[in-house]
């Protein structure tokens, strides 16, 4: 049976939720561009697919993605569709409480959209704990994965780039077209990365201006790393180490009673 809220009768719903332990799982992503070679929906289906293999494992229970982000360095690509960040926090917030008045107050944000979401879902997090007395986990994949992309022979956190190209492949390969990838090496940028695995001093993260977007846009189509490196393989040991976290995080959350 089908781990989505959405594909759910009334009944089915109840039933699913008295044997999910009590735990969400609520996908987030973006519509952006993604360089010459991904999907625009890219983030969000790594969202998704990381909470259909873990809800298969565990039990919890998959709400409708939140397909969206915010994006608004990428719009200078069409197709982008950036949403303001206050608005995702009050859309997740709604979301939050509704799953709760119904038992699920074990929530798992999964962000499939790196640094630039986190923001908001920080301050969504904290009000609904605050608020509504739930525990809100938010599992993102560039943090999650720091044991395990250096070994893979990976390269910095960037777009599109190896990292999120090899998941793709792995997971969606109809979706890509990787013999339109162009690269655009990331250079090494002491005190201004904003990579989350980057271990030196650095500044905090801000959405870049539509002119450094630009540039970026023209050198690679939007792309920064270095696609032409992707392999599925090492998109399928990835996955199976994020999804295996995933599940550890929620059978933690459905032990805790
Ligand atoms: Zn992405």
């Amino acid at each position: 049976m089908s781990c989505w809220l959405q594909d759910k009768t009334w009944e089915d719903a109840a039933k699913a939720i008295e044997a999910s332990g009590g735990v969400a799982i609520i996908p987030v992503g973006s519509v952006e561009q993604h360089g010459y070679h991904l999907p625009l929906g890219t983030d969000s289906y790594v969202a998704i697919t990381l909470a259909e293999d873990a809800a298969e494992q565990t039990g919890a229970v998959v709400t409708p993605p939140v397909w969206f982000g915010w994006s608004p360095h990428h719009m200078v690509r069409p197709g982008t569709i950036t949403i303001r960040p206050e608005v995702l926090a009050d859309l997740t917030y709604d979301i939050i409480k509704s799953v709760a008045a119904h038992g699920l107050k074990k929530i798992i944000l999964i962000n499939g959209h790196r640094i630039v979401n986190i923001i908001w879902m920080q301050i969504c997090a904290e009000r609904a704990q605050r608020e509504l007395g739930v525990t809100v986990k938010i599992y993102d994949p560039a943090y999650m994965s720091k044991d395990i992309v250096g070994k893979l022979g990976f390269g910095p956190v960037g777009h599109a780039e190896e990292v999120e190209s090899s998941h793709m492949l792995c997971r969606y390969p109809e979706l890509c077209h990787l013999e339109r990838a162009k690269d655009n090496p990331i250079k090494e940028t002491p005190l201004f990365s904003v990579d989350p695995c980057f271990t030196h001093d650095t500044l905090c993260y801000v959405p870049s201006t539509l002119e450094h977007a630009r540039k970026n846009a023209e050198i690679a189509g939007g792309t920064a790393g270095e696609p032409t490196k992707s392999d599925p393989e090492k998109g399928r040991i990835y996955h199976e180490h994020l999804v295996k976290n995933l599940v550890a995080v929620i059978r933690m959350l459905q032990e805790a009673g």
